[in-house]
């Protein structure tokens, strides 16, 4: 199977009551796979089972999965009333859905219980809904929420997928068409409308140990510090900003071996950092899964070397 059904799958239980209180109609479809995830409809978590959906007013009736079709239910029930719509003298409740949380995350755990992170505004309208009474929603920052679940054993074990969920946003079709679920810290996939990208966050967790053995924890969340790293990621290299933070750091070469490889997760650095720095010690546990076999030699050498800069750097 496609690892990538995962994601699907644990989407689909974690929403279940979603669907169970809501009004859809489902009917077997007329083409051969869901119009935003594209896989056929034998493969998907209710299979030969489609929601009708138009993209835009004009649009043609598509077929939606029913994983693909849920961020785009209503819930009055799980979560709650998200305004009311007034026309005339007449008003309506309009219902919150999961494609329409602007700025709020999620995580659906391996045991597919799902976490929903939202801005404070968003947390107050929907706190009396079913999600809100289990105590599902809070108001961190998406990832800071993703890693008190990992240090409280909630993501375990990481081998059998979570789902972290950047983003909801409102274009429900940008965040369903490839979602993508985590195994592994080495490459966290962060959903959002936007698509998909990955973050190594347990090179950021290899990051804030070596900065906190060299001293320089404080610097961690500071984007001032990481500016040249910044620079340089987004292919605007300071030579001399360069060798101006060499000087700052008491073990450039060992600062710069633990430093995430590709250039989306350096720029998350003062972001991410900021976020973990203050659950460092409870992570170390994660931090002792082996280095990848190639890196451990290039380890031991930068230790002894002077980082070269158009290597490292
Ligand atoms: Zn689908």
């Amino acid at each position: 199977m496609n690892p990538r059904h995962r994601a699907y799958q644990l989407l689909y239980q974690a929403t279940h009551a979603l669907r169970q209180h809501s009004q859809h109609v489902t009917l077997t479809p007329k083409t051969p796979s869901c119009a935003c995830c594209e896989r056929r409809w034998a493969e998907v978590e209710a299979p030969f089972q489609a929601a009708e959906y138009r993209y835009g007013k004009s649009g043609e009736t598509e077929y939606l999965c029913l994983t693909c079709y849920t961020p785009r239910i209503s819930s009055e029930v799980m979560l709650g009333i998200e305004r009311m719509n007034i026309t005339g003298n007449t008003s309506t409740e309009i219902y919150g859905k999961l494609g329409m949380l602007v700025g709020s995350g999620g995580i659906v755990t391996p045991q597919a219980e799902l976490y929903l992170t939202l801005p404070p505004k968003l947390h107050e309208k929907y706190q009396h809904g079913e999600w809100g009474q289990q105590g599902r929603l809070s108001t961190e920052k998406p990832l800071a929420r993703l890693i008190q679940l990992l240090v409280h054993g909630a993501l375990a074990p990481l081998e059998d997928g979570f789902v972290y969920i950047e983003n909801w946003g409102r274009k429900a079709d940008g965040l369903m068409r490839q979602l993508m679920p985590t195994t592994s810290l080495h490459e966290v996939w962060c959903n959002s409308e936007n698509g998909v990208s990955v973050l190594d966050l347990h090179a950021i967790m290899r990051t804030a140990n070596v900065m906190s053995a060299q001293g320089i924890e404080a610097q961690a969340g500071r984007l001032a510090f990481w500016s040249p790293i910044l620079d340089a990621a987004k292919g605007r290299r300071d030579e001399e900003a360069f060798a101006k933070w060499l000087t700052k750091v008491p073990d450039p070469a060992a600062l710069l071996q633990a430093l995430p490889a590709d250039p989306y997760s350096r720029l998350r650095l003062p972001a991410v950092l900021g976020i973990l720095m203050p659950y460092r010690q409870q992570l170390l546990p994660y931090c002792e899964t082996a280095t990848p076999a190639a890196a451990a030699p290039n380890l031991a050498k930068a230790a002894s070397h002077q980082p070269e800069q158009g290597t490292l750097f």
